[in-house]
């Protein structure tokens, strides 16, 4: 069947369209600097008919409007999907918790690294192999497509992206992170995976050093001759697409618990929020039929998204830059894939001003271009037209939360219920719980629970210290990660020069290529 409007891709910026699944996939970043979007979002006509549904076979009813069969066929592409979530310890994968009248979390992080990354990047490392594989039948040696994946990490990014590829055919994986500036156990959840195709590179330097150097490989003319570098960032689409499922599954998960909540009725969801990808997702499900009262950005003191659905401009914060804060997977300056919201947004007012749907998908990238280099050139733009905003408002909401108001909601829920939050968590909790009082308990509220908090022990702990009883060790870590220190660990220690990374990420493919070739 050939591909409809959802399964071909674009480029917000205005360089590509009709692209195939397979090259965004491949692909992550677009040519002209721009993010992959499909042509169209599909609408889901029969969503209500998926109510009783697994987690598996959701994911599948939503993927296959995005991929066409003719890419992948269903078999296979259930199979993707069936590898994918088997490695989840829940087995309906996203379990929905009720935490008080009218408040529930959706808990994400019962995958192997115990964050929420790891729903995308199961199903993206699958999908890079399938992909690979396919692409190679019949060829040796040099003729093989070997993607070779460089990552910066300042934790939970590295280790959903290694526990993701570990073990893949026709992938090498290299993951960055400062020396000694990653929690113990984040560290010792990478290194301990001894995989032949997983390399961690513990760098003398900084995270944003560690980033440098990512970059400038991406921009060595020699390395991308030598070699051929994929990213697991957030900005790859297949992430996105998983996230998805997360707002539909809660949906009918909160249908089947709550009696008083129909399928039908609106519900509000709110997603702790950095590269603003996860939140994206439940733009996505809204845009697909999902009905969503508001869907609530929660950020912490690095605030740029909720600056911009106060005032309309987008703006890097000019006196304090990025801030360190309790919840570091959401300490952003930019969040990358907002450009892919302000380009549905751009391009649906487009069409109030009577332009075709052709002319206005041009007229969005031509804003987006021009937002996007006077963000490089001055820091910032906008105020984005009030009408663009105004459109925006009536999808999102958005709030802040500081240190201190992290550390406190973790300490009374803990006190109310002994339900332990992780720091990114509680970010979503305490704006869930606004709003709550905002609409006077007359709307179901679903926070998005991003991270297990043993992965965040320090904020934890300091919260928890003083109450009767709280053991970390005994209430908080899992035995799995608890065993992680006694396991076998594998890093090389590298300076902070980029060519010295070339190299070893040069010789450490042409090892796996060869151990590839040699069975
Ligand atoms: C990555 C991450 C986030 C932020 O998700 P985005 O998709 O970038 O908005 C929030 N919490 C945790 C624990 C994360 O690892």
């Amino acid at each position: 069947m050939a591909a409809t409007e959802s399964q071909k891709y674009l480029s917000t910026r205005g360089g590509d369209y009709g692209l195939s699944f397979e090259t965004v996939v491949l692909k992550g970043l677009a040519a002209d600097g721009g993010l992959f979007l499909p042509h169209e979002v599909p609408i889901a006509e029969d969503w209500q008919s998926w109510k009783d549904l697994s987690y598996k076979e959701l994911a599948f009813k939503i993927f296959s409007l995005y991929i066409s069969s003719s890419e992948i066929p269903p078999d296979d592409l259930k199979a993707i999907i069936d590898r994918s979530y088997s490695t989840f310890r829940a087995d309906d994968v996203t379990p929905l918790i009720n935490v008080e009248d009218n408040l529930y979390l959706l808990e994400l992080f019962h995958g192997p690294s115990y964050s929420f990354k790891d729903c995308a990047l199961q199903f993206l490392g699958n999908l890079f192999e399938y992909l690979l594989v396919r692409k190679n039948q019949g060829k040796q040696g040099k003729d093989r497509h070997h993607l070779t994946v460089v990552g910066a990490t300042s934790g939970d990014t590295g280790s959903a992206a290694i526990y993701g590829l570990r073990g893949k055919k026709d992938v090498s994986v290299t993951i960055l992170h400062p020396k000694d500036r990653v929690s113990p156990i984040q560290e010792a959840q990478m290194t301990t995976c001894i995989d032949r195709n997983v390399h961690n590179l513990a760098i003398r330097g900084t995270f944003d050093d560690c980033q440098d150097i990512v970059k400038a490989l991406f921009n060595d003319p020699d390395s991308n001759k030598t070699l051929k570098l994929g990213a697991v960032n957030s900005i790859n689409f297949s992430r996105i697409l998983a996230q998805i499922v997360f707002y539909f599954y809660a949906y009918f998960s909160l249908a089947r618990k709550s009696p008083s909540f129909k399928v039908g009725d609106k519900v509000r969801f709110v997603t702790p929020t950095g590269n603003f990808g996860n939140i994206l997702a439940g733009f996505f499900a809204t845009k697909m039929g999902l009905p969503a009262d508001k869907l609530v950005v929660a950020t912490n003191e690095n605030d740029i998204l909720h600056r911009f659905w106060t005032t309309g401009r987008y703006e890097k914060d000019p006196v304090h830059g990025c801030k360190e804060t309790y919840s570091p997977a959401m300490d952003i300056l930019v969040s990358s894939n907002f450009e892919r919201l302000l380009w549905f947004l751009a391009k649906e007012h487009a069409v109030t001003t009577g332009k075709d749907d052709q002319s206005s998908k041009k007229q969005a990238s031509a804003d987006i271009v021009a937002w996007y280099q006077s963000l490089k050139s001055t820091g910032g733009f906008g105020p984005v037209h009030k009408d663009i905003l105004e459109n925006g408002r009536l999808t999102f909401e958005s709030d802040r939360v500081s240190n201190s108001e992290t550390v406190e909601t973790i300490r009374s829920c803990y006190k109310q219920t002994k339900y332990i939050l992780d720091p990114h968590t509680a970010v979503g909790i305490t704006v869930a719980k606004r709003s709550l009082a905002r609409t006077s308990g007359h709307i179901q509220h679903i926070s998005l629970s991003t991270a297990h908090p043993a992965k965040f022990s320090e904020v934890v702990t300091s919260a928890l210290k003083d109450e009767a009883g709280f053991n970390f060790e005994e209430q908080v870590l899992p035995d799995e990660l608890k065993a992680l220190s006694s396991k076998e660990t594998r890093v090389t220690t590298v300076d902070n020069s980029w060519e010295a990374v070339r190299e070893i990420v040069k010789s450490q493919t042409e090892e796996d290529l060869q151990a590839e070739s040699s069975g």
